[in-house]
């Protein structure tokens, strides 16, 4: 069984423009080599949000670097980017846009949504792309809730999002080996789960509450990081628990961010700033 290194949960939470009040669960500059190639979490939500004529969200920012990925699980967010890429996600699809050598983007509340309002609830994560993918061409993959094979489990099911669970695949293509698996388990249940020796592997309860390893208990808003070593871990759902892993194999590169951009070298960053500045990551 992998050993479990560290419970994480953040309360403090704070708006991503006027759209998002997320609570940011780990970033790279606290956990990079326990949960590479994940570089960041936003968990934002779930919180209820009145009728407006106005949408509200973020606007126009770049990246560069990785991947920016978006699960919704209620309401609905919107995307437009400078390559071209965007769309209308709702609950249960996922968007995985990959910035590579960059674009500008802004992310909003879908219109009905805006205007109707109701619970909003999403989770944003930052994956790091290879150092010899980080220029590639941007891409956008709308993921759809149909699109993502769901797997039973005793007592729960499992969706494929990106990489693998037994022979079932995910519909994300990743540039780097890589498990993202939406769960929901029914209090009481049990699972044994295996991944590939050496990869990080770590779960975040959105809600409910989780017995892991008949070791630690990890409740809403926590994430629980396991060491590399080892292949299996052990889930008891001690409530109804919607949860999400996320594993893969380390990327073991150097690191350097700087506010919307991850690359490898100070150098590199700056570049990415002069590319910014001068429009080479375009406009929309
Ligand atoms: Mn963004």
């Amino acid at each position: 069984m992998k050993k479990i290194l560290h419970i994480q949960r953040s309360d403090t939470p704070h708006w991503v423009g006027d759209g998002f009040p997320v609570r940011t669960i780990f970033t790279y500059q606290d956990l990079a080599p326990h949960m590479s190639p994940f570089l960041l979490m936003d968990y934002a939500g779930p919180v209820e949000f009145t009728p407006s004529e106005h949408r509200r969200g973020v606007g126009e920012h770049p990246h560069r670097g990785f991947e920016t990925v978006t699960i919704v699980y209620s309401g609905e967010v919107e995307h437009r980017d400078s390559s071209g890429g965007g769309g209308l996600i709702k609950a249960g699809d996922v968007q995985w846009m990959t910035a590579a050598s960059g674009l500008v983007h802004e992310e909003k509340h879908g219109a009905d949504f805006a205007k109707n309002g109701g619970l909003f609830e999403m989770v944003q994560l930052w994956v790091n792309l290879p150092k010899k993918d980080k220029m590639n061409k941007p891409r956008y993959q709308g993921i759809r809730n149909s699109d993502i094979p769901e797997v039973l489990l005793q007592g729960g099911k499992l969706r494929v999002i990106a990489g693998s669970y037994l022979a079932t695949k995910g519909p994300a293509i990743t540039h780097s080996e890589m498990n993202l698996w939406d769960m929901r388990l029914a209090k009481g249940s049990k699972n044994i789960f295996s991944v590939p020796e050496g990869h990080t592997a770590s779960v975040f309860v959105l809600s409910g509450s989780i017995k892991l390893n008949e070791d630690k208990t990890v409740g809403a808003a926590e994430l629980a990081l396991m060491e590399t070593a080892g292949q299996t871990f052990e889930i008891e759902a001690l409530e109804d628990t919607k949860m999400l892993f996320l594993g893969g194999a380390p990327l073991n590169e150097p690191i350097v961010g700087y506010g919307p951009f991850v690359m490898n070298s100070q150098m590199e960053i700056r570049q990415a700033f002069d590319d910014f500045e001068s429009g080479k990551m375009g406009r929309l």
